[in-house]
């Protein structure tokens, strides 16, 4: 939806945008992971119910807003949200609450913890200043459910595969099934021999575990398992596909120093109201690369 965050609120309104009726305002609720107890929903629907206009609306980035509250009850019900332990969500120039998906925890594609991930990230970046929003999303698989190239910083779980000759059967299923055709058969043999082998163009595969997940003899293996982080992606007014900034990165903290050095480069960087996509496109990904990579 379109917001409506013209009213200059104080610090602890944050979450509480104005509607477009008159001293009404939405409260947009901040859920981690898209994840609430039942006990909140119960909650929730009783803030609908006495404050707003007994329903709720879902926002696109797993949100949930309660709307038609009146300026004179904001306090009263963000009160009773919080003895659940509700917080408000973010609105404005800031760190917008984590989007992920299920993961590893219940999906049978995923290769990485997602809801650990974003909480982590949640602790350490929510709510921080930018020069436009800023929003992050973490994605299980390559199947990239939660959209990680639409955000400013978009983490897709990865594997990296590797070939196990004695386990092949040579059925060449995986030949079929890799989605962007990164697997090569190659041929080779002497006296009367054939030999074969299969091979991976790493500047092609999308890490996506496919193949590992669906050889019937199991001869493609996880040689390593990371993140993939992408930079700058946004929809809006102005669309940008994210840009991939590492591939195949191990260590969780190399992930968040990475986002840390992101946010600060969008910081010193961009101007008010822009997109981080934008100010890569206006300084140059290189350039950005370099900064936050430390390459220079
Ligand atoms: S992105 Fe992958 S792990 Fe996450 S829900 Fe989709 S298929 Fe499952
Ligand atoms: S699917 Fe597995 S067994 Fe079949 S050709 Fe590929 S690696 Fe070999
Ligand atoms: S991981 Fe996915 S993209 Fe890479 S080789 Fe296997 S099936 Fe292909």
């Amino acid at each position: 939806m379109v917001e409506h965050e013209l009213a200059v609120l104080p610090m602890n309104m944050a979450g509480m945008i104005r509607q477009k009726q008159h001293d009404y305002y939405f409260l947009r609720l901040k859920a981690v992971a898209g994840d609430l107890t039942a006990t909140q929903m119960a909650c929730i629907a009783l803030v609908a119910e006495r404050y707003g206009r007994g329903a709720v609306h879902l926002s696109t980035r797993q949100g949930i807003e309660i709307h038609h509250v009146h300026h004179d009850n904001l306090e009263s019900a963000r009160r009773v949200l919080e003895v659940a332990g509700i917080q408000m969500g973010a609105s404005g120039n800031t760190v917008r609450v984590i989007v992920a998906c299920p993961g590893e925890a219940t999906c049978k594609w995923g290769v990485m913890d997602t809801k650990k991930i974003a909480k982590e990230l949640d602790r350490r970046f929510f709510n921080q200043e930018a020069p436009s929003k800023f929003k992050m999303a973490v994605t299980g698989c390559a199947n990239n459910c939660t959209k990680a190239n639409e955000n400013d910083i978009g983490i897709r779980g990865a594997i990296e595969p590797a070939w196990v000759s004695v386990s092949c059967c040579d059925c060449q299923l995986c030949l079929q099934l890799c989605p962007v055709k990164a697997i090569e058969r190659k041929e080779s043999g002497s006296n009367g021999t054939r030999a074969f082998s299969y091979t991976i163009d790493r500047d092609r595969c999308i890490n996506c575990s496919i193949c590992t997940q669906h050889c019937s003899g199991e001869a493609w293996e996880v040689a390593r398992q990371g993140y993939t982080l992408f930079i700058g992606g946004t929809m809006g007014k102005i669309p940008r596909f994210a840009t991939v900034l590492k591939h195949m990165i191990q260590s969780e903290e190399e992930l968040y120093d990475l986002i840390q050095k992101a946010l600060t480069c969008h910081r010193k960087h961009g101007k008010k109201k822009e997109r981080f996509g934008h100010t890569i496109d206006r300084i140059g990904i290189e350039a950005v690369r370099a900064e936050i990579l430390g390459t220079t």
